[in-house]
């Protein structure tokens, strides 16, 4: 069985990400938070623009004000206002100093601020108590960054950090790679979508909604598809439906060996490449990676039917790869954490095991406490309201407690 560092590193390459020009938009600054940059962002400017003031003070010629003290205070006399948006009028001359405002421009002549705290004024008349640096206070033209410098690079995921400068480089409208269209299908004859009532022996699709749910979560465009029954024919049509639809395409159900489970038998007969048929992994051990070649390239999983696996083998394996595909650089792989756990933790050691909990963070690092219940995949009650996987490697029966493990945390941490 393929172990779940291979499975990771084949669906990763079997992506094709959105690509320029053809896959990007333009869209409105005020929407843009999430969204992945598809060009790089430069800026006609330097940053700082100009030289300014860290400070409500005095900018003053750094000569005048070097040796004073609270003892022998300068004297100085203030020839001009500068506000912040206010173009400087005069050059400080020896003796004199211009009041200044956090942000507004340096007036010539003047090389360092002093801060309104250490200073008495009145009237024109400036003492300063207390001598400044040379240059204190002054943020320098191109400090921070030089004009045509590349601020951000494509493939970042914009944060109100990036935000920020892409507003300060005059990006009104920002280019972004679309979203990602993801179709989800439900397999199985006992299902009902939610809402319907159940007859003897039926049973709620509640993976639809999950992966869905998951699937917006990240950025992507869910496009449920319904719930598929268990013949050729019926999955055959579904399949080849959703592939008209959707970059990607998950189905849930019908990847075991069971008598009814014809996922793998129809992507086949469709002209699918199978790439992964089981991966050692607990829970999610059938999960199917198919490709189907261009024009509609359609990169296909099929997630195991237990709710539980469904969506443990969609965070491990299906979000990495829509990221990527979404025109992600960088930071698509899972981002691991090192905790401990208070009760020792089991496995059967034979495949990589996922264990869900709560993870906290302590002054002591990173706790992760084993949910409550059974942990069965098909358990879907007491997967709600945990935030991480705890993973035991392959051939580790027991992970003793206090001792250092890898958690995957799968929704935002707590405190304490
Ligand atoms: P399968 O992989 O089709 O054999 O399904 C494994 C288990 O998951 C069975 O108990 C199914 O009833 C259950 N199951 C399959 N699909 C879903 C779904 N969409 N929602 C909830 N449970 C499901
Ligand atoms: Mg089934």
């Amino acid at each position: 069985m393929l172990p779940v560092a291979e499975a990771e590193a084949k669906i990763l390459n079997l992506v094709q990400p959105l690509q320029s020009p053809q896959d990007v938009e333009r869209v409105e600054i005020g929407a843009a938070v999430g969204r992945v940059l598809a060009a790089p962002i430069s800026s006609p400017l330097d940053f700082p623009h100009w030289d300014n003031s860290a400070m409500d003070g005095f900018a003053v010629r750094h000569a005048d004000v070097a040796g004073c003290s609270a003892e022998h205070p300068a004297a100085l006399q203030i020839v001009e206002e500068i506000p912040a948006g206010k173009v400087p009028q005069q050059t400080v001359q020896p003796g004199e100093a211009a009041r200044i405002l956090t942000g507004a421009m340096m007036p010539t002549g003047a090389d360092t601020v002093v801060m309104q705290e250490v200073t008495r004024r009145e009237g024109d008349r400036l003492q300063i108590f207390s001598a400044p640096q040379p240059q204190e206070f002054v943020r320098h033209r191109g400090d921070y960054h030089r004009a045509g410098d590349v601020l951000l690079a494509p493939g970042v995921v914009l944060t109100p950090s990036e935000i920020a400068v892409l507003a300060a480089a005059q990006n009104a409208q920002v280019p972004v790679y679309r979203r990602v269209r993801v179709a989800v299908l439900s397999t199985g004859d006992e299902l009902v979508p939610p809402g319907q009532p159940l007859k003897l022996g039926q049973i709620v699709d509640s993976n639809q909604s999950a992966i869905c749910a998951a699937i917006a979560q990240i950025g992507a465009v869910p496009i449920p598809l319904g719930c598929v029954s268990d013949t050729p024919e019926a999955l055959r049509q579904a399949i080849t439906h959703a592939r008209t639809q959707a970059d990607v395409v998950i189905s849930s159900g019908g990847v075991s060996v069971g008598d009814y489970d014809y996922v793998e038998e129809i992507l086949q007969a469709l002209g699918g490449t199978l790439h992964i048929r089981a991966v050692a992994i607990k829970p999610g051990k059938p999960l199917t990676v198919a490709t189907f070649a261009p024009p509609d390239a359609t990169l296909y999983f099929g997630l195991p039917g237990n709710p539980v696996s469904a969506l443990v083998t969609f965070w491990r394996f299906v979000q990495p790869a829509l990221r990527k595909l979404a025109g992600q650089a960088g930071g698509y792989h899972p981002a691991w954490v090192w905790g401990r756990s208070p009760q020792s933790l089991r496995a059967d050691g034979k495949r990589e095991t996922y264990l869900w909990g709560r993870l906290t963070s302590t002054a002591q690092g990173f706790e992760f406490t084993l949910a409550g219940g059974s942990h069965s995949s098909g358990n879907l009650i007491n997967l709600a309201q945990t935030n991480a996987l705890a993973m035991l490697p392959v051939g580790h029966l027991q992970i003793a407690a206090g001792e250092a493990i890898a958690i995957l945390p799968i929704a935002p941490l707590t405190r304490h």
